[in-house]
């Protein structure tokens, strides 16, 4: 590679967040103690927001985007890392207020940094992305709270999206019986294929519910929020857990507090940002042995830097089946 790499990156507008593709060298960097050569990023909901500019993801101007990546350490002054390593990052502010993985080479602090297992590639790990990193969170939240195979089945909203895809096939290979929530019909052969037993209709979840109504799952991820999550809660097992990840209806939650104190329902927050080291490195220890890698293929797709921008707006109006995995060189 030569001193100059190629990279996405927003200024503000006008009229909003403005990307474009530059030419830059490492003085264009933010500080870090390891240099990467990134190999590989994707497009997560968030990436679309900060694209597009629909919700104040980049706080600081200009600012290469992308949320994460997977890549070879290039140069190390970090005690844990040299080159050679292969690494993925995920959230700490990157793509937000740090230069991000959009961008042929990334210098960040070593201690946001996982090494991958060996399982793992680093193109997988971005199929992988933050949407499935934060699906297995949810799974390990619902184990965390007694949500075995044997005490129900477990329902998962935003079904053909990243982290619905990657919830899916996580679930179904530890042995529950998957219910996929989803508005779109078509996508009912994708979401069997990965593993889901039920389809259901988003819609019978999207409106304004009872506080509290017949017992259907033992346990679910959520990756939509607002009524969605509240009739999800108001719906979830005597006993059961919720965990909740997502917005892609709403920030808002309009529910009761009936599923708690009525049926001692458990909602476990996921944040995949700010998420501890050992959480981060146990989550890739089971992705690498509970993901099924052909279902990981079956549900990703190759895309260009130069596709970005259009996946970011795709994401956004919820087109996007499954998992982008963009290769930035
Ligand atoms: P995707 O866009 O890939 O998936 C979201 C899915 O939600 C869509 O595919 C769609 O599924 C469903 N959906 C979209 N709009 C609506 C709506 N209005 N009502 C109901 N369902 C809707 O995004 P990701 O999988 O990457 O992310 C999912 C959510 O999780 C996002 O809100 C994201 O911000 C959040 N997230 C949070 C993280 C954390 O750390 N807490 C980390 C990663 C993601 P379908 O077509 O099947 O209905």
């Amino acid at each position: 590679m030569t001193d100059t790499f190629r990279a996405i990156r927003v200024s503000k507008g006008e009229a909003g967040p403005k990307a474009d593709f530059v030419n830059l060298t490492e003085a264009d960097l933010m500080e870090g103690d390891v240099t990467v050569a990134v190999d590989y990023s994707t497009v997560n909901y968030k990436d679309g927001l900060a694209l597009t500019g629909k919700a104040p993801i980049i706080r600081s101007f200009p600012l290469i985007p992308g949320i994460d990546f997977s890549g070879k350490v290039e140069k190390s002054s970090h005690a844990g890392f040299k080159p050679g390593d292969r690494v993925v990052l995920n959230g700490y502010g990157v793509g937000e207020g740090h230069n991000g993985g959009y961008a042929q080479k990334a210098r960040v602090k070593g201690d946001w940094l996982v090494k991958l297992p060996d399982a793992i590639s680093n193109e997988r790990a971005m199929a992988i992305g933050t949407a499935g990193y934060t699906s297995m969170l949810c799974v390990l939240a619902l184990e965390k709270n007694g949500v075995t195979p044997d005490k129900g089945d477990v329902l998962v909203t935003g079904a053909a999206g990243g982290v619905g895809s990657v919830a899916i096939a996580l679930l179904s290979k530890l042995g529950y019986r998957v219910i996929a929530s989803t508005g779109r019909a078509s996508e009912a052969d994708y979401l069997k294929s990965l593993g889901a037993s039920d389809i259901i209709d988003r819609n019978e979840l999207s409106a304004p519910g009872k506080p509290i109504g017949k017992e259907r799952w033992a346990g679910a991820v959520d990756a939509v929020g607002s009524h969605t999550l509240a009739n999800v809660l108001a719906m979830t097992k005597y006993g059961g857990a919720v965990a909740a990840c997502g917005l892609a209806q709403g920030m808002d939650l309009p529910a009761s507090v009936a599923p708690f104190i009525l049926r001692g329902v458990t909602l476990a927050g996921i944040d995949s940002v700010m998420a501890p080291m050992e959480k981060r490195v146990e989550a890739y220890k089971r992705l690498a042995t509970d993901l099924d890698m052909k279902k990981l293929d079956a549900m990703s797709f190759r895309a260009k830097l130069d596709d970005v921008p259009k996946l970011a707006e795709e994401i956004i109006a919820g087109h996007v089946r499954g998992r982008a995995i963009v290769d930035v060189n």
